[in-house]
Parts: C-alpha cells; sequence; structure tokens
C-alpha cells in the first residue's frame, strides 16, 4: 500500500525551477532512498513531504489524506536533519522530552518513552549529558530518538550520516537498517552515496536536476538502468 503519494510535484524558488512534475509512490514499510547528486533536489523533496516548504505545484497524500493544506506538526511525519538541529542548552533527556510536553503527554508517560527509546538506540547512559558533550555518533542518536518518540508513521532522514566519519558512518548504516526492520516504519532516506543507497534501500529513487530518472529496486536499478544517467550513476557498465 501507499504511504506517501507525490502526484505532480513542482517547486519553484522565484523563477528557478528546481523540481518538475515529480510523481512518486513510497510504499508503506518501505525503506526508500533518495539519490542523487547534490543540487538535485533531494533536500527540497523531503521538506515538502514534511511541510516545511510549500510546492509550488501538486499534490501530496500521505497515509491516505492528502495533506496540501496539513501543518507539519500534524503530519505523521517526523524528521531527522543532517546536522542534527539539537538544542544546545538541553540535556539530551530535555531534547528528547521537549516536544512530548508541547503535546500534552504527562510525565510519567514521557519518562515510559524516553527511557524504551533510549534503551533501543543505546543513549541510556548518556541521557543527563549535553550535546556538547556528545560523540557525533551519539547526537545522531538523540536526533533519532527525538524523531522515534513521536512515533510516526513515517521518518524522513536527510543525509543523516554525512557528519560521521566512515566507520562509525557504517555502524549507524546497520543500526538504521535494524532499526527499520524493528519498527516496521516507513524511511524516506536522503543520501548522494551511491554505495549507501544501493545497501540501505530497498525501493531506490535516483533523482538528476529536479527529475525522478528511476526509481526501482536495487536489484533492478544496477541489472536494467533506463538511461545512461542512472547506469553511470549506479556504477553498471552503460
Ligand atoms: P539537494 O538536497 O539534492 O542537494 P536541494 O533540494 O537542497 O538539493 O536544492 C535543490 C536546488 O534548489 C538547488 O539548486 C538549490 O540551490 C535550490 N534551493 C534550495 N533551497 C532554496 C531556497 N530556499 N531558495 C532558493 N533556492 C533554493
Ligand atoms: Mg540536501
Amino acid at each position: 500500500m501507499a504511504q506517501i503519494e507525490l502526484k505532480n510535484i513542482s517547486k519553484k524558488f522565484k523563477d528557478d525551477v528546481v523540481i518538475e512534475d515529480l510523481n512518486l509512490t513510497i510504499k508503506e514499510g518501505s525503506f526508500t532512498v533518495l539519490v542523487g547528486p547534490s543540487g538535485c533536489g533531494k533536500s527540497t523533496t523531503l521538506r515538502m513531504i514534511a511541510g516545511l516548504e510549500k510546492q509550488s505545484g501538486g499534490e501530496i497524500w500521505i497515509g491516505g489524506k492528502c495533506v496540501n493544506d496539513t501543518a507539519p506538526g500534524q503530519r505523521e511525519v517526523a524528521m531527522v536533519f543532517q546536522n542534527y538541529a539539537l538544542y544546545p542548552t538541553m540535556t539530551v533527556r530535555g531534547n528528547i522530552e521537549f516536544g512530548l510536553k508541547n503535546k500534552g503527554i504527562p510525565k510519567k508517560e514521557r519518562h515510559t518513552l524516553i527511557s524504551d527509546i533510549c534503551e533501543i538506540v543505546g543513549l541510556t547512559p548518556h541521557l543527563d549529558k549535553k550535546p556538547q558533550n556528545l560523540s557525533g555518533g551519539q547526537r545522531q542518536r538523540v536526533a533519532l530518538a527525538r524523531a522515534m518518540v513521536k512515533k510516526p508513521e513515517v521518518f524522513i532522514l536527510d543525509e543523516p550520516l554525512s557528519n560521521l566519519d566512515a566507520k562509525l558512518r557504517n555502524q549507524m548504516r546497520t543500526e538504521l537498517i535494524q532499526l527499520h526492520k524493528r519498527l516496521g516504519t516507513t524511511f524516506v532516506y536522503v543520501t548522494h552515496d551511491q554505495v549507501e543507497a544501493m545497501s540501505m534501500g530497498d525501493e531506490i529513487v535516483v533523482m538528476d536536476k529536479g527529475v525522478i530518472q528511476q526509481a526501482d529496486s536495487p536489484l533492478k536499478l544496477y541489472h536494467d538502468p533506463v538511461n545512461l544517467f542512472t547506469a553511470q550513476f549506479i556504477g553498471t557498465p552503460a
């Protein structure tokens, strides 16, 4: 079943067309990776799904409902940003709890939720630390935990591992794949790295210059690229 549908989506910044007539169906429970060179429109696409950026034309459907007029906070999605966007003055617990307080969730329930999720992402020993005293990987986990406590239908991750060193990046890739299996939630993941895309996604969407070149399984993309761009980008002989 479709979790997200983008129908004839376009996006202009002033006179600059950055997305043109984009159509995409993201399956419920999939790990969908959007991959393409820098500047091709990946972040803009994610931001439109999350409602942080309004499309110039077209419709966005989430969970069978058109969300064109739905505020970001009301959409069943949670976004994890590349730069983590943590509150520097708050502890790990404070960062994760903030959104829950705003939602009016009672204290006891908040604490249970936070304990459960921090156990999953390995943050339990760090709950009282401030972001400045955490490693890159730990900060990334806080950003993840903060999205997870909202129990969204969709996780949106914009190059979440790009600030980590190679070893940690590999480890986090594996952890994210396991997390996806465990939660069964739809993941929409952006990267500019082909290897990362092919190793993580069960559905890969190759973008270039605001246009989807091909959306397929990794195997299909590898063996059957539809055009030269996809063939060269994915690294198969044309
Ligand atoms: P990606 O995430 O694939 O690197 P982006 O979605 O960030 O690409 O950007 C796509 C294009 O839109 C780029 O040409 C970028 O310069 C442009 N763009 C993104 N955000 C804005 C903005 N707020 N104002 C003007 N142009 C923008
Ligand atoms: Mg980007």
